[in-house]
């Protein structure tokens, strides 16, 4: 094991996993999303498992989603009581995304003959079905079946891909796969007629603003012949990662969201695919920030854009606060380690 991945590892040490439900879901819920170039509604199931394999071996620098698992078998039973409680809550949405806090695909997590019992019904009620996965669990087998399955019904695959940069994928990140593994699995998706959203991470911890934004930048470049979707995901700091170790000692800083506009803002020129960006805690001290003053009009433009494609939804954005970030694009690099959050932070 890498040291990082020790590091990953030993930080779950102290972590007791608390008591869940294995017979409801962590969560499901309505959200706007598009399909066809049209704002429609999307229903979200998180299903709970026992967790992401990865996770349990080591896990993702910034992950913390273990903490939602149930660290437990999840029995065939259990299984089909979130199901039918997910199911009950659903109301004709037009996406029905399942996922669980680690990948649908992993027959470790869901038993095949249940991902296959899902997609199915799932396929009969919505006109598109998305799925979360690590590349390793989508192959050839995997996908005739889910063909199989869900028939005429529009598919999509979403993976984490985090960076195109296997040195910042696997040093950063700790992912644990490489990025000819996530291409295997996008020329798969292909050959099958599946979509693929792309996962991208914006600031994975020991990059600076400028490295991360320009990381995001390349990224989206070199997978542009592959994915269908971005979604770009401003890192946030979860309970028990890397990332939050480093932040509770003032050594990490989430992006900008200043930051997030300007990938916004450039990444139409570098990609013909859908680009879409849900800050998760934006705003927050734990999320991707900027002074406090701005972040709520920044953050409406950043949602007004992710779904409506639309580059006019970013303009006209200002703030003082711009040319704090501005400067620590410029001046960053020469300091060491983090730029200290000073506008937001709480001795
Ligand atoms: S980011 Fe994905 S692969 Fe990494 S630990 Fe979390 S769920 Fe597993
Ligand atoms: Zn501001």
């Amino acid at each position: 094991m890498s040291q990082i991945a020790d590091f990953c590892q030993s930080l779950k040490q102290d972590f007791s996993p608390r008591c869940q439900n294995p017979r409801q879901p962590v969560r499901c819920w309505s959200e706007q999303d598009i399909l066809n170039h049209k704002v429609v509604d999307a229903y979200v199931i998180i299903l709970r498992t026992r967790g992401c394999s990865w996770a349990l071996s080591s896990g993702c620098t910034m992950c913390g989603y273990f903490n939602d698992s149930n660290w437990a078998p999840v029995t065939q039973q259990d299984f089909q009581a979130q199901f039918e409680h997910a199911l009950a809550g659903y109301k004709a949405e037009k996406i029905i995304k399942v996922f669980t806090s680690g990948s649908f695909l992993d027959p470790t997590e869901i038993p095949v003959h249940l991902q296959q019992e899902f997609l199915g019904q799932l396929a009969q009620r919505a006109e598109k079905v998305s799925v979360e996965s690590r590349p390793e669990y989508v192959t050839e087998k995997a996908l005739s079946m889910i063909q199989h399955t869900v028939q005429s019904t529009l598919f999509e695959v979403g993976i984490g891909l985090e960076t195109s940069n296997d040195l910042i994928r696997d040093k950063a990140i700790n992912k644990g796969f490489s990025f000819k593994a996530y291409v295997k699995a996008a020329q798969l998706l292909k050959k099958h007629q599946m979509n693929l959203k792309t996962y991208v991470l914006m600031k994975p911890p020991f990059l600076t603003e400028h490295e991360a934004l320009d990381d995001c930048l390349q990224t989206t470049k070199d997978i542009a012949p592959y994915t269908d979707l971005i979604s770009l995901n401003p890192t946030n700091v979860q309970r028990h990662t890397v990332v939050e170790y480093l932040w509770k000692r003032d050594q990490y800083r989430p992006a900008w969201l200043w930051s997030v506009v300007e990938y916004l803002k450039q990444s139409q020129t570098l990609t013909d695919a859908e680009v879409k960006c849900d800050v998760v805690g934006g705003g927050s001290r734990r999320g991707a920030h900027n002074c406090g003053t701005c972040d709520a009009k920044i953050l409406q433009a950043i949602q007004q854009f992710s779904l409506t494609q639309h580059k006019k939804s970013l303009k006209g954005l200002t703030c003082g606060c711009q040319e704090t970030w501005r400067d620590q694009l410029d001046l960053e690099h020469l300091s060491i380690g983090s730029c200290v959050d000073f506008q937001r932070w709480r001795p």
